[in-house]
């Protein structure tokens, strides 16, 4: 069973490193970042005020995130294992996530990946970063850009960037990262569950790498 947490900067590759871990191990992922973009698009409760936090590069509240995840992880589909994307951010999350498996699951998490990224290509990747908003498809304008201008190599969609996705709100994201997530990664190495990882490869040998830890 793999019950696995990716920690790593905005633009890291996590959500690229995860969509091959969905593909060869049948494992869900759960980005608590995907769940409140879907808030704030339907124009719920939770996504107008989550709005305001995460435009503004700030996390949102903890009990907030814990209430999200403790529904979310009681869910059938999480029960052959999981891949968490963004979660947890703070240490009171992570405590938290080792609650509700012990007592939702009756299991603990097996694996955390860390993807080790320098800020200066942080920022190359997420202000270049374009979404299609039909498939999801992840493009970068320099480095990875589309065939045709702005336009979804698959089915033609207009990109688009996320609001979040500037330098402004980059500079606040990446503090918040240095000074509150990048405590998970002592948390873990004392656990002896951390694996870090040169995020600067190939996406290949980045999974070849996780692969091999996972073995
Ligand atoms: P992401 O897509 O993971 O970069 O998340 C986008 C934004 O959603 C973050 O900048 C936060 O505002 C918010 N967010 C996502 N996950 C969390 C979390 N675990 N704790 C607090 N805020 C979060």
């Amino acid at each position: 069973m793999k019950n696995i947490v990716f920690l790593g900067a905005p633009g890291s590759g996590k959500g690229t490193q995860s969509g091959y871990l969905i593909r060869d191990f049948g494992i869900v992922q759960i980005s608590t970042g995907d769940i409140l973009r879907a808030a704030v698009t339907d124009g719920t409760e939770l996504g107008v005020m989550a709005k305001q936090f995460m435009d503004d590069g700030k996390l949102v509240p903890d009990s907030v995130i814990i209430d999200i995840m403790k529904e979310r992880i009681s869910m059938p589909d999480c029960r052959k294992g999981f891949i968490l994307d963004g979660f947890p951010r703070t240490v009171v999350q992570a405590d938290a996530l080792d609650l509700m498996l012990r007592n939702e699951l009756g299991t603990e998490i097996t694996h955390v990946i860390s993807l080790v990224v320098p800020d200066e290509i942080i920022y190359k990747r997420i202000t270049g970063r374009r979404s299609c908003p039909k498939c999801g498809g992840v493009y970068n304008i320099a480095f990875n850009p589309p065939k045709s201008e702005n336009k979804c190599d698959v089915d033609g969609t207009e990109l688009f960037q996320r609001s979040d996705d500037t330098k402004e709100t980059l500079d606040k994201r990446l503090n918040v990262f240095h000074t509150s997530t990048s405590l998970l990664t002592t948390l873990y190495s004392r656990r002896g569950k951390l694996k870090e990882i040169d995020g600067t490869q190939s996406p290949d040998k980045i999974y070849e790498e996780i692969k091999g830890f996972l073995e």
